[in-house]
């Protein structure tokens, strides 16, 4: 334990997949940027190496962090060697074996806590029972659900009144009952667990964080009080949590190094090197970026469907795809294409890991379609880039409706049902729909109004952040209530 008495040390434990693990490295590291804060993050070895190196050069800085490692349990839960994290599964089977071995990481936990006995613990909501393993040692709990303010919302508003029993068909609207504003979606649009009324290990888990949920400290998001405003306060109020919005995380990126390797095992990747250099060479808001997470894989098809949409846009455009490209399966491109598309000018596709928020970042990226992962969409709204929403999966159909319903910085690509695993896949957007939308987007007259709302919004992004700014004042807030908590 720390011997000066006002000094914080606060343990995050993130969940292992890089949706989660990269806003919790930001978090801590904004956390520790922090007077009199030191922070310890706690993932597994293969998780670790990811960030290893820009923790090395904030300690460098002189920042007290650093990462302890625990032993991830996947041989005990039937995972194969190396599988550390969701993006490592492929199949929902394998996706249940992984919610096994996450619940046997309680008392490794627990025993990090007693070496440690930190003032805080901030634990991913993927772990419901950290609240009873922090109650253990008389440590207050906050949570991170790595979500949007208004998904929250919209999570519990379905939850609590299950307006998609009211409807007759998967495609017939509903409102989601009790929010600010009067949001409609489909039964289709709604994650298949809260469809089907599934039982198993994810599901109980989101039973349970939705009780540790009440029962915890409060909840710390990366978000900023000027940006859903309505459903901040419908959170506290209505739904009675306490909230510290300290986002956007990602700004704490604050050299290129940083940024270029955010998330990619401390590498600058070459072809993310050769995007940057491309985009010198752009007009202002003239290159349209595609991006859909770090885990989704489109079928063959419908890439296929996608390259030839936005060459028939006459668009720029910069392709980022997590497909390997090396089996024989239908998730691979037509042989070639990747050089044509390059040597006619108009376009660049990126396999493997793009440096997403320097290209955000570059003045030539007007439009960036995006499948509303909480983390591209709000790196897309603090770079001020409009979204062309293409939402996949997840709670991703929420975060889709707070952009182009609430916020008004993007439209949707009329994506129609919610679903990750590709064999259960049935979407699929063709090239026509793809270029008429890309077109309306980048160049319609909607696109003025949606471009100045989306730079605004960027603006109060950054100035959220700063000294003095609500995030930053909202994170004084915390260490300070902490801290009036030590003994
Ligand atoms: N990301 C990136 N390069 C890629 C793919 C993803 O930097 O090629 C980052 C992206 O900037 C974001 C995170 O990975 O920070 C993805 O999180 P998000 O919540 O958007 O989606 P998920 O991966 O959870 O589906």
């Amino acid at each position: 334990m720390d011997s000066r008495s006002d000094r914080l040390h606060i343990v995050f434990f993130p969940h292992m997949s890089h949706g989660h693990l990269i806003p919790t490295m930001d978090l801590a590291r904004t956390f520790s940027k922090h007077v009199g804060v030191k922070a310890t993050i706690v993932t597994t070895a293969l998780n670790a190496a990811l960030f290893s190196e820009t923790i090395e050069r904030d300690q460098k800085l002189g920042l007290d962090i650093s990462i302890r490692t625990l032993r991830f349990p996947g041989r005990e839960a039937g995972l194969p060697e190396g599988c550390e994290s969701l993006n490592s599964v492929t199949s929902m089977e394998m996706g249940l074996n992984y919610y096994k071995a996450i619940r046997m990481l309680r008392e490794p936990l627990a025993e990090i806590l007693q070496e440690f006995r930190p003032s805080c613990l901030v634990a991913d909501t993927m772990f419901p029972w950290a609240t009873e393993v922090a109650s253990r040692f008389g440590i207050p709990r906050l949570i991170f659900h790595g979500t949007s303010l208004f998904a929250m919302c919209a999570f519990f508003s379905v939850r609590l009144h299950e307006p998609h029993r009211e409807v007759g068909s998967d495609h017939e609207l509903f409102i989601l009952p009790g929010l600010p504003d009067e949001i409609k979606m489909t039964r289709m649009q709604l994650p298949s667990y809260v469809r089907e009324r599934i039982d198993n290990d994810l599901t109980r888990m989101i039973d349970e964080s939705v009780e540790a949920d009440g029962a915890s400290f409060g909840v710390v998001v990366n978000s900023f009080r000027e940006l859903e405003p309505a459903y901040s306060e419908h959170y506290m109020k209505v739904l009675g949590r306490r909230v510290w919005h300290v986002g956007p995380v990602s700004l704490c990126n604050r050299s290129i190094q940083d940024k270029e390797q955010r998330g990619n095992g401390n590498k600058s990747s070459v072809e993310g090197q050769e995007c940057l250099e491309w985009l010198e060479s752009k007009k202002p808001d003239s290159v349209i970026f595609l991006s859909f997470g770090s885990m989704f894989e489109f079928s063959g098809q419908q890439l296929l469907e996608i390259v030839m949409g936005l060459e028939a846009s006459g668009q720029q455009f910069i392709l980022a795809i997590r497909n390997k490209g090396n089996t024989d399966g239908d998730d691979v491109l037509p042989k070639g294409i990747e050089k044509s598309v390059k040597e006619k000018g108009k376009g660049l596709i990126v396999r493997g890991w793009a440096p997403q928020v320097l290209i955000l970042e570059h003045e030539a990226v007007g439009g960036f379609v995006t499948h509303c992962g909480w983390n591209s969409t709000l790196e897309a709204i603090t770079a001020g880039v409009p979204m062309l929403t293409w939402p996949l999966y997840a709670e991703q159909f929420y975060n889709e409706k707070l952009v182009t319903d609430v916020l008004r910085v993007g439209v949707g690509l009329g994506a129609q049902e919610c679903e990750r695993w590709s064999s259960e896949r049935k979407f699929l957007v063709g090239r026509k729909e793809i270029e008429g939308a890309v077109l309306r987007f980048m160049v319609g007259e909607e696109a003025v109004e949606i471009r100045r709302r989306a730079k605004a919004l960027g603006e109060a992004a950054r100035r959220a952040v700063e000294r003095g700014g609500s995030s930053y004042c909202d994170a004084e807030a915390l260490l300070a209530e902490l801290r009036s908590k030590l003994p």
